[in-house]
């Protein structure tokens, strides 16, 4: 059975932050303006908020979303995009009061001893996380993905032997990297094989990641959070969740809507877009936020936990069409894993030749030496697994680090399209 959410206990919550929300921003006043909330239907029925709405309503343009224009007590975290397009989300010090829960969730207690990888560019994850673990009187190392650069890992791993660190939080690809490292490298002075945590957020974490990294880390709990800059954490895993399913935080409201129509709940065991609002957020109350992500509600864990579950099917522009063929990333990763000498590093780059679409792999090797026959399987494998062949296909691999990074968050762009260009 999926279990749904109580409506005489949320209403009164979601009536309270509506409320708030109209009588402290301008944005939520003129959005909600003539909407009386009574029972959840009502609430259904308000407009639901979409990313670009929150930066248009932030500084430099206008501070109608927030409810403190004078910005004290609160960090700032720049989200989206490059540079010079920054984009801001705000955050009460009092919200950080939830994060604590984040990690409770995930059996983490005074006695870890935690390792902060988050990159730079990640400072949203890496101050709050940090937030989080100090409530929990944690033992904490903010250390950064720097750290397990080539010619100071062995520097590294001394401190974590030094410290006896037995947990890891950064986002999948940091970890990834990292069990690459240890690969070439058996017996190195901080053994992976020990009792480990790992909790990671901020990158969608897929099941050949996870059995990537529990080939490396063999004893080590390793779970994800599933979080926006803007809303904070929204689920948290127990031991019985599969790598995309998440419990809802108690703090979270969470909907699953038609695609085309926000004001329509999908039924039980349906996908559809999934929409946040978060009970507890003041200096920047997010309501009925449209995440872009699909996912489904599914059904009682055996956690018996009261906290909805859900599955999450990634981002729901997370599927590249080129020319008549659909290519979801997930199918791309199932492929990449087929083969060893690979790694979950890759990139589609989709462009225009003539009038025909071309699509390039891009997928960083493990080493410089591949068999002569890889790229033609890897083709005849992609080609294989598509709902048609895709006629113009080319591999590429490249070394580790190959793929260009954003310079702000060091996470690879998974899809390129310059056929709108
Ligand atoms: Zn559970």
């Amino acid at each position: 059975m999926i279990k749904e959410y109580n409506e005489t206990k949320i209403i009164n919550q979601l009536i309270e932050i509506v409320e708030y929300g109209k009588q402290n921003c301008l944005f939520y006043n003129y959005k909600f303006s003539n909407k009386s909330i009574k029972k959840l239907e009502d609430f259904r029925m308000l407009p639901v908020t979409k990313s670009e709405e929150l930066y248009e309503n932030t500084p430099p343009h206008t501070t109608n979303i927030l409810t403190n224009p004078t910005l004290s007590n609160s960090y700032v975290f720049i989200t989206g995009g490059t540079t010079n397009k920054p984009k801001y989300v705000f955050r009460n010090f009092e919200d950080f009061d939830d994060q604590a829960k984040y990690f409770k969730s995930q059996n983490f207690s005074k006695t870890d001893r935690v390792a902060n990888l988050f990159a730079q560019g990640m400072w949203g994850c890496f101050t709050s996380w940090n937030k989080g673990l100090e409530k929990l009187n944690c033992f904490i190392l903010p250390i950064g993905s720097s750290s397990l650069k080539d010619n100071i890992i062995d520097a590294t791993l001394k401190v974590f032997e030094d410290l006896k660190i037995n947990a890891l939080i950064a986002v999948p690809s940091t970890i990834i990297k990292f069990a690459l490292f240890l690969e070439k490298k058996p017996n190195s002075v901080w053994n992976p094989e020990r009792a480990l945590k790992i909790l990671v957020g901020g990158e969608l974490m897929t099941p050949s990641m996870i059995k990537f990294m529990k080939s490396i880390f063999k004893n080590a709990d390793i779970r994800s959070l599933y979080a926006t800059t803007e809303i904070g954490g929204v689920g948290y895993q127990c031991e019985f969740c599969k790598p995309n399913q998440y419990h809802v935080f108690k703090n979270i409201f969470l909907e699953i809507v038609n695609k085309d129509n926000p004001h329509l709940a999908v039924k039980a065991n349906n996908r559809g877009e999934i929409l946040a609002t978060n009970l507890n957020k003041r200096i920047m109350p997010i309501i009925r936020f449209s995440t872009g992500d699909e996912g489904k509600f599914i059904d009682n864990c055996s956690c018996n936990s009261n906290d909805p579950k859900i599955e999450i099917f990634g981002r729901m522009d997370n599927i590249l069409c080129v020319g008549s063929t659909n290519i979801p990333l997930n199918l791309i990763s199932e492929v990449v894993e087929l083969f060893p000498e690979l790694t979950q590093n890759f990139q589609l780059i989709a462009d225009k030749e003539g009038p025909q679409d071309v699509l390039i792999v891009k997928i960083e090797a493990k080493t410089e030496k591949l068999p002569k026959k890889l790229k033609d399987q890897v083709k005849t494998a992609i080609n294989n697994t598509c709902s048609e062949p895709i006629n113009n296909l080319t591999v590429q691999f490249l070394p580790i680090g190959g793929i260009e990074r954003n310079p702000r968050n060091n996470k690879i762009k998974r899809i390129i399209d310059y056929r709108w260009l």
